[in-house]
């Protein structure tokens, strides 16, 4: 019971209050219930799926976005999550593709450059005709060693690699960020 209180209370916007009133309803449910429950997370992270091309989550072998063919596949924005990806969608204003990473670099978590999809990223600058990546990783200490550790990459290619312009508060996570900043930021990106 403990232990479950625990687990839940790692949640986001779960506190150990709410963990604690949600650790006894589930003991209080059925035990068939509880099994459901349990089988349906398992599952959901076993058959998590990624989009051949842009590595975003999908339940299919192309997301959306890499499937329509008015998108411009010679630019590719690089985010964090699927997250930030659709923060960008909103603002209606981005028409290119983008590479999700899952994650960004942080030797504080433990999470370097092989835990996120950077190789993926490459060996789409290598096999696709991309004329830019735009990196809009978070502005904060993970998003930019993030941005810089890829830019020392994709450089060398020879392809043109541009940084969203602040704007976007320097801490801040882009899912949160209104859309005019956003459009503000991609339109403002500096070659780095
Ligand atoms: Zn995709």
């Amino acid at each position: 019971m403990l232990s479950l209180i625990g687990e839940l209370s790692k949640l986001p916007g779960i506190g150990t209050k709410s963990a604690s009133r949600l650790a006894f309803y589930i003991i209080s449910m059925p035990k068939d219930k509880v099994d459901q429950l349990a089988k349906a997370i398992v599952e959901a992270k076993e058959n998590i799926r990624y989009c051949e091309k842009c590595c975003t989550v999908t339940d299919d072998v192309l997301c959306p976005i890499c499937k329509d063919d008015r998108r411009e596949k010679n630019l590719i924005m690089v985010v964090e999550d699927s997250r930030d990806m659709a923060a960008y969608e909103k603002t209606g204003e981005y028409r290119g593709v983008y590479h999700i990473l899952n994650g960004a670099i942080s030797p504080l978590m433990g999470v370097g450059p092989n835990d996120i999809k950077v190789k993926e990223l490459l060996s789409r600058i290598k096999n696709e005709k991309i004329d830019e990546i735009i990196l809009a990783t978070n502005p904060n200490i993970e998003g930019e060693a993030t941005a810089m550790y890829i830019s020392k990459l994709t450089k060398p290619l020879g392809v043109k690699t541009t940084r969203i312009a602040h704007g976007v508060p320097v801490g801040g996570d882009l899912e949160y960020v209104d859309e005019v900043t956003l459009s503000r930021a991609l339109q403002g990106r500096m070659e780095i």
